[in-house]
């Protein structure tokens, strides 16, 4: 099973998995340059995942369905592009011989869903596929939903195993670290993964797919338990108090501003 996030627009990436044969893609925002790597890799459109209802995420579903026939499988609870099969949390989507687990995640939008699957032992690491929610270093902006929904979803991700691929849509790495070094300036793991990063940018190549286990280390989101954390939220906002939501929502508007 090979995986290639795909570059769309000015920052996004339509994550295309295959078996050299059929595939399925993620949150195609547009469908020409997804039809012209599949024609070029000689590769047949499976199975189209949706996580939510923007138009970046969207806006190519309808002509790759139309040009492959792919069926579409998107959240029971937002605006699609119809006809499609709509599935929430707890539900299951078999695709190209692996079982993905939907995950609600709300806070970006109200209906936002992730995707989870394990695939055998000895065929690579689980993939996640969760949309503007997880960001690594980041999270999605609360469009839709509270503080307490987001790190509600979050911490259901978080709980996933450590060495899970993150696959989230947007290359928002470096601006999402050069905030988390605000927040964090003595976190030694996230200066060095910052570096690293920094340098994959450089030469164009994608930061991600990131870790469950390194965004446990590096994305102040999933770490509003930390005293450093909790310390410089409370610096930046005194009214913080030190509970989990709290933290949470005092991050995620100073990121708002932050520059
Ligand atoms: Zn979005
Ligand atoms: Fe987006």
């Amino acid at each position: 099973m090979e995986l290639f996030p795909l570059p769309a627009f000015s920052d996004n990436y339509i994550w295309i998995l295959h078996n050299r044969e059929r595939a399925l893609v993620v949150d195609p925002g547009e469908s020409d340059g997804v039809l012209a790597w599949l024609a070029q890799h000689g590769l047949q459109l499976d199975t189209i995942l949706i996580t939510h209802h923007h138009a970046d995420h969207t806006g190519g579903v309808a002509a790759l369905r139309e040009a492959t026939g792919a069926r579409v499988i998107g959240p029971a609870h937002e605006p699609m592009p119809e006809p499609l099969q709509r599935v929430s949390g707890g539900e299951h989507v078999d695709a190209l011989g692996l079982r993905f687990e939907v995950i609600d995640v709300p806070g970006h939008t109200s209906g936002h869903i992730a995707f989870y699957a394990a695939p055998p032992v000895g065929e690579g690491a689980p993939l996640l596929f969760c949309g503007d929610t997880l960001f690594s270093g980041g999270c999605g902006r609360l469009f839709e939903g509270t503080p307490a929904q987001m790190l509600d979803s979050l911490t259901r991700l978080a709980a996933l195993p450590g060495n899970t691929r993150v696959c989230c849509t947007h290359e928002y790495t470096l601006s999402n670290l050069k905030f988390a070094q605000a927040v964090e300036p003595d976190n030694r793991v996230l200066a060095t993964h910052a570096a690293t990063c920094l340098q994959q940018r450089a030469q164009n190549f994608p930061t991600l797919p990131s870790s469950i286990a390194m965004e446990k280390n590096i994305n102040p989101f999933l770490r509003t338990a930390e005293m450093a954390v909790v310390r410089s939220a409370q610096t930046h906002e005194p009214s913080t108090t030190p509970d989990a939501v709290s933290v949470f929502a005092t991050l995620r508007t100073w990121k708002n501003t932050f520059k």
